[in-house]
């Protein structure tokens, strides 16, 4: 491990100062000490911000949740409002890793965690994301894990979070504080695909912090779920997922929000299963019909074709559970 400094922030002003001084946030640890362990990461210094107040979850105008950036994941997961108004992200957060480290790692940290390409950990493979202009190994290597959506000639790594998923599909936004004050980013445009930069994967500027998450208001009754296919049953990352909500009145679905995991570079919106949806009466017929859109678009590598398939099949099981027989 490299040698590096360590503050502790008193107050958001403390941690601002010292982000823009090239400080690295830190608050659970549980991706940056294994990567700074593994001399993947080198920050120089690091700003610890878990004692900050963004530690709470609530209920905003309309019936929407505000999760703060230090809420640990076993605490927005067993959370009373998030279990009710939102199960997929409870779900999603139950999926992911251990109780160990669901009670250490954070919602903000889990978003920003980095991908689990072994290439990308193995600091003797060339890795564009770590190395920027080196090469990409796993593009002709062992890529059975790696990402079908959004990839590029620079990296196709996938990107790990589960809750990050179930955030895309109720179509979050991330609250972000930095020198210039407060801003807020949708999902879509926080989490960035690798195009020819893949060492870049947030939309954030120099010294921003996380402070929340923000769930926007649903239409209700609002039916929801996580299914995450994995090679097994625990402790491992997915290689497919799908996060489903819909919104069914009077027996036709009036919305359809569904994201999956395991398959892109970033947390994979489905738009196209979301069209082929709306307006229809849920039906045996209908979740396949509407899941054989969710590979659109799929640009398999030498291992990992049988993702295209999986994929169908893991958002059809999700719709048909979520969307019942009605
Ligand atoms: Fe690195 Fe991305 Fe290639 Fe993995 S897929 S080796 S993270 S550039």
């Amino acid at each position: 491990m490299h040698p590096f400094s360590y503050t502790r922030a008193s107050d958001t002003r403390e941690a601002l100062d010292a982000g823009r001084r090239g400080g690295r946030y830190i608050a659970g640890g549980t991706t940056l000490v294994d990567l700074m362990r593994e001399t993947v990461e080198r920050p120089e210094a690091l700003v610890d911000i878990s004692g900050l107040p963004l530690d709470e979850v609530t209920v905003t105008e309309g019936g929407g949740l505000r999760v703060g950036a230090l809420v640990t994941m076993s605490e927005a997961a067993a959370h009373p409002q998030v279990r009710t108004l939102f199960p997929v992200v409870s779900q999603a957060l139950e999926l992911s890793a251990s109780a160990q480290l669901r009670n250490m790692a954070t919602i903000g940290g889990n978003i920003m965690q980095r991908t689990r390409c072994t290439y990308f950990r193995d600091v003797t493979a060339d890795c564009n994301k770590r190395e920027p202009g080196s090469g990409c190994a796993a593009l002709h290597g062992h890529n059975r894990a790696h990402a079908i959506l959004g990839t590029s000639e620079a990296c196709v790594a996938t990107h790990p979070s589960d809750v990050a998923v179930a955030f895309a599909a109720l179509e979050a936004s991330v609250r972000l504080l930095g020198p210039d004050g407060e801003r807020r980013v949708s999902f879509a445009d926080f989490l960035l695909r690798p195009g020819s930069t893949p060492q870049r994967e947030q939309g954030l500027r120099k010294g921003e912090l996380i402070t929340a998450v923000d769930i926007p208001a649903q239409p209700r009754p609002l039916r929801s779920g996580y299914l995450k296919v994995r090679d097994r049953q625990s402790y491992e990352f997915a290689l497919t997922s799908a996060a489903v909500a819909l919104h069914i009145r009077g027996g036709v679905i009036r919305e359809a929000k569904v994201a999956a995991g395991g398959v892109g570079t970033v947390p994979w919106k489905l738009p196209a299963v979301e069209r082929r949806l709306v307006g229809e009466r849920p039906s045996a017929a209908l979740w396949p019909a509407a899941a054989e859109h969710a590979s659109e678009g799929a640009r398999p590598l030498r291992h990992n074709r049988f993702k295209i398939e999986l994929l169908k099949r893991t958002v059809e099981r999700q719709l048909r559970v979520v969307g019942g027989t009605q």
